[in-house]
């Protein structure tokens, strides 16, 4: 099947200019009517999901609600005898107050831009592939459903209830995260993640007439992101990166509140219950020590994923094919944890890297290979074809 590259570019530098990051409702919105423009082009059904809005630690340390934005929802022949999920995301990692807006070709094979890779090509491949299978014979043996979200960066969080309950009605998902490499190599077994804050609250008092009455939160947190980060190391397959940090009001006031978020990887689901109990003793020897409070928030939001029954076939599948396109490619595992863990946990077999080639994601220097728009919606296309075909 041939593809029109000269399309897919207009269509990923055109989206990739609308910024998404996470939490840019206004954004989000935009880029959604984007998408629903093109989508419509399938002459599928659509459906523009509100998600409930999550809870997120602002800079007082307090838990408040806020939006993510729409979700977007299209599909086609419910009732067809193989029912197939493709799920991309939105939103990127690039907040609007960052100088990183706008895509441009380095040169004839390469276009830099915020999300061209991760995941705006994605879904750029997505689309045109579901275009040419609408177009093949076999067409009406699979019935898809597409879902996008727009908090896929940051866990999922309010989205990942609702790829849960759809993942009930589909025989298997195709996820369009970005390629391992520049090759097509593609993401086999992944690690689960947890997100978490930390709230220190000490005492607030005159940094020269009061000191000794204070008691100080930055110092405290120093002292537990020290002892977290020590704990990397000490179990195999589990990391722990104090990523923020934030507190104090002015140099002559003993701090009464710092705040740090956290992100931990976890190969087992084991590793949760162990991450926890020693977070946990080090919160109680840091409180005793220095007389202050200190809360835990988050949870692990991802399980790890594993490769194994029939999302193993499935890999096994995209190998035989892409080598019959004369692409052979391979896979290997990663740290990072995308929709795909979400979907494993629900029991669908899924393959969540089918998406463009590129590198430096989430990078001021994300970059994209033009010529992987078409190479790659050639794949799910065929893909589809012979799952519609000889069924999976
Ligand atoms: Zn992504």
């Amino acid at each position: 099947m041939e593809f029109n590259e000269t399309t897919m570019v207009e269509r990923v530098i055109q989206w990739s200019n609308i910024n998404s990051g996470s939490f840019n409702v206004l954004g989000l919105e935009r880029l959604s009517a984007a998408l629903t423009h093109t989508f419509s082009e399938l002459e599928c059904e659509g459906d523009v999901l509100s998600l409930p809005p999550i809870d997120q630690v602002n800079s007082q340390g307090i838990s408040t609600k806020v939006d993510l934005g729409p979700m977007l929802r299209f599909w086609k022949r419910l009732q067809a005898p193989l029912q197939i999920l493709l799920v991309g995301h939105m939103d990127t990692v690039f907040p609007l107050d960052q100088p990183f807006q706008q895509a441009k070709f380095k040169n004839d094979t390469i276009i830099v831009g915020p999300g061209v890779t991760d995941m705006k090509g994605g879904l750029c491949v997505m689309f045109e592939a579901l275009k040419a299978f609408e177009k093949s014979k076999h067409k009406d043996k699979v019935g898809w459903e597409v879902l996008i979200n727009p908090d896929e960066e940051i866990g999922s969080l309010a989205s990942a209830p609702f790829l849960a309950e759809r993942a009930k009605s589909h025989h298997l998902a195709l996820l369009f995260e970005p390629a391992m490499d520049e090759q097509g190599t593609l993401a086999g077994e992944r690690k689960g993640s947890g997100k978490f804050t930390l709230v220190v609250k000490g005492k607030a008092a005159h940094a020269g007439r009061d000191f000794h009455l204070g008691k100080n939160a930055i110092c405290g947190l120093a002292e537990l992101v020290l002892g977290i980060d020590q704990l990397n190391g000490q179990r195999e397959g589990v990391t722990l990166n104090v990523g923020q940090i934030e507190g104090g009001v002015a140099v002559n006031v003993v701090p009464s509140l710092a705040i740090a978020k956290l992100d931990i990887r976890t190969q087992s689901v084991e590793d949760e219950s162990w991450a926890r109990t020693q977070i946990e003793s080090i919160i109680k020897e840091v409180q005793k020590q220095r007389e202050i409070k200190i809360d835990l928030m988050g949870q692990f939001g991802r399980k790890p994923k594993k490769l194994s029954g029939k999302t193993l076939a499935l890999y096994e599948l995209v190998q035989k094919i892409s080598t019959s396109l004369g692409q052979p490619l391979s896979w290997k595992p990663s740290g990072g944890c995308c929709d795909g863990n979400n979907l494993s946990e629900a029991g669908l077999p899924n393959i969540d890297t089918l998406g463009v080639c590129g590198g430096k994601i989430h990078s001021d220097e994300e970059y994209l290979l033009v010529k992987s728009l078409t190479t790659r919606a050639n794949l799910t296309y065929t893909l589809l074809t012979h799952l519609s075909e000889h069924g999976f």
